[in-house]
């Protein structure tokens, strides 16, 4: 017989394994799956399924998720991220409808209005409507020379660069790949000088990936391409993308 795994001790995110419950878990049709006796870090005693430890599924006594809700729930009216200011909670339409049902209406310094997620607020994703990038891009400008996040052919560059980060509220970890609850398939979409072209639903995030990549290609690199020859001119062959 082959040894039996042992998870004593281990951690598994908040839980750590006292030991094996004597009593696995019978399945109808007889199948026996282990089951662990853990300690999660909030104090409370858990028995977990084996599978479930080691798959990553549990991570606590359910305290981790019930303090993840909460905090979506949180009522952040009034406070500062930033340049922001939340005025009220409003509903976010379906792209972002994957946990993420409400967003908020936000008032920046500059005057303008920005709609975020409580994830983007609360993590620093975002601190102001846009206008503080080229704030930043303008004082760079200043000190080097360089214009980085300068609007060009009525885009904004920073925007479009290859290697931006996603929204945290955007599950697919891709720019402009989100998933759609409702009709159960990935949707990439591509903002291209104040439009929100869809590129086509997919079954799997590889596709709708490499479709956003694509578009990227068609409406973006173009622009970068005219922009950065623009930049060399000016700079004299210097090069700042
Ligand atoms: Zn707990
Ligand atoms: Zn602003």
């Amino acid at each position: 017989m082959s040894k039996k795994m042992d998870l004593t001790n281990q951690r598994f995110g908040r839980l750590t394994v006292i030991g094996e419950n004597p009593e696995p878990y019978r399945s109808r049709s007889g199948s026996i799956t282990r089951r662990w006796n853990c300690r999660c870090d909030c104090g409370k005693l858990v028995t977990v399924l084996q599978g479930s430890l080691t798959t990553g599924n549990t991570k606590s006594c359910g305290c981790l998720s019930r303090e993840k809700a909460a905090s979506r729930h949180k009522d952040l009216s009034g406070k500062r991220f930033g340049k922001l200011v939340v005025v009220k909670r409003i509903p976010l339409d379906n792209s972002r409808a994957d946990g993420y049902q409400n967003g908020w209406l936000c008032k920046c310094d500059c005057g303008k209005e920005a709609v975020a997620c409580t994830e983007d607020l609360t993590s620093g994703h975002k601190k102001s409507c846009g206008c503080y990038a080229v704030e930043s891009a303008s004082e760079l400008a200043r000190t080097d020379g360089r214009n980085v996040f300068g609007r060009y052919e009525g885009t904004m560059i920073s925007q479009i660069k290859p290697g931006r980060k996603p929204s945290k509220c955007n599950k697919s970890g891709v720019v402009g790949v989100h998933w759609n609850v409702r009709r159960q398939r990935w949707i990439a979409r591509i903002g291209f000088q104040g439009k929100k072209i869809t590129i086509g639903s997919f079954q799997n995030l590889d596709e709708a990936t490499r479709a956003r990549k694509k578009a990227e290609e068609k409406y973006f690199a173009p622009i970068i391409e005219r922009w950065n020859e623009e930049l060399r001119k000016k700079m004299g062959g210097a090069l700042a993308c």
